[in-house]
């Protein structure tokens, strides 16, 4: 049966082979190094095999500007060119219009709906349910796509379980949401259970976001923290994810350019491994192919069953 894992890493785009620029150069994490031979970086270009696959995607869409998480979140998760519906990039969170894209065109939803199970493997806090139930606040891409599906979220009984990750992989940042006496767990064991829930469902997805976070703030400290923690996890899932096709992407550029705390213009890197990965990525070219591949995928499998 086939399955899909997507892992959805917020500002990560493919940049300059620049130590002083860019942290996935300067601290060169060996999971990339082994797949690519290399740091990842834009001239890597496009990498097509049987094992694995890098696509330099386009978050750009066709629309001037640097490209923004609340639009380009939308035309990954539902396939919409999202900038070019709204006229511009939007950042942040979506609002009633995007929405509404995503309500009527989100992958989870429109898996379900075909019979799959799918999941989000992301924990959420109580206090963020609490505002959930309470609609206090405006929800991200991934957490309207899940909502969308009707599938519930993650919370701190998954976590004590095992099943499931929080959105800084490692726990660590709970203590700062007031949420105390949460073990932390290593980026492989995160990995790890990123890949047993992925082995249990149709279509499983993860969103990180201090990578963006941090492009923001340009901290070479926390950079490195985070190179690493990516480096474990990733390396981890690469493992333990058994006849699988998983796809890690991101929405815009942003962490691979400390010399600006903005976005920037550079693709994205989609890479692909697992079962099927050629020919998905062969039908990735910009961010809104992304749904589209992973849909084709799953239903074509559906039929040869
Ligand atoms: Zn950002």
């Amino acid at each position: 049966m086939r399955r899909v894992l997507l892992i959805f890493i917020d500002g990560l785009g493919m940049g300059d082979n620049d130590p002083a620029a860019n942290p996935l150069v300067r601290f060169d994490p060996p999971y990339f190094r082994t797949l690519f031979g290399k740091p990842l970086v834009r001239d890597l270009g496009c990498v097509l095999s049987d094992n694995t696959c890098l696509v330099p995607t386009d978050a750009s869409l066709g629309i001037p500007g640097l490209p923004q998480s609340a639009t380009g979140q939308t035309a990954i998760f539902t396939g919409v060119n999202a900038p070019r519906h709204m006229g511009c990039h939007i950042l942040g969170f979506p609002g009633p219009e995007l929405a509404g894209i995503i309500a009527a065109n989100g992958i989870m939803r429109e898996l379900a709906a075909a019979g799959m199970s799918v999941t989000s493997a992301n924990m959420y806090t109580t206090d963020y349910m609490e505002l959930v139930a309470r609609r206090k606040r405006r929800h991200s891409v991934t957490t309207l796509t899940i909502l969308g599906a009707g599938a519930p979220l993650r919370s701190l009984a998954e976590m004590a379980a095992g099943e499931a990750v929080y959105q800084d992989i490692t726990n660590e940042m709970l203590p700062r949401f007031g949420v105390e006496g949460v073990p932390p767990v290593s980026p492989a064991e995160a990995g790890r259970r990123l890949a047993s829930l992925a082995a249990r469902h149709r279509f499983t997805m993860f969103e990180y976001f201090q990578t963006d976070r941090q492009g923001h703030k340009n901290d070479w400290t926390e950079a490195a923290k985070i190179v690493a923690t990516l480096d474990g996890f990733l390396t981890a899932v690469h493992e333990a994810a058994k006849d699988i096709l998983v796809l890690i992407t991101s929405d815009h550029g942003n962490f691979e350019d400390f010399t600006t705390k903005t976005h920037t213009l550079n693709p994205v890197p989609t890479i692909l491994f697992g079962p099927g990965c050629r020919e998905a990525a062969a039908a990735i070219r910009r961010l809104t192919d992304i749904k589209p591949a992973i849909v084709a995928y799953l239903k074509e499998g559906e039929e040869n069953d």
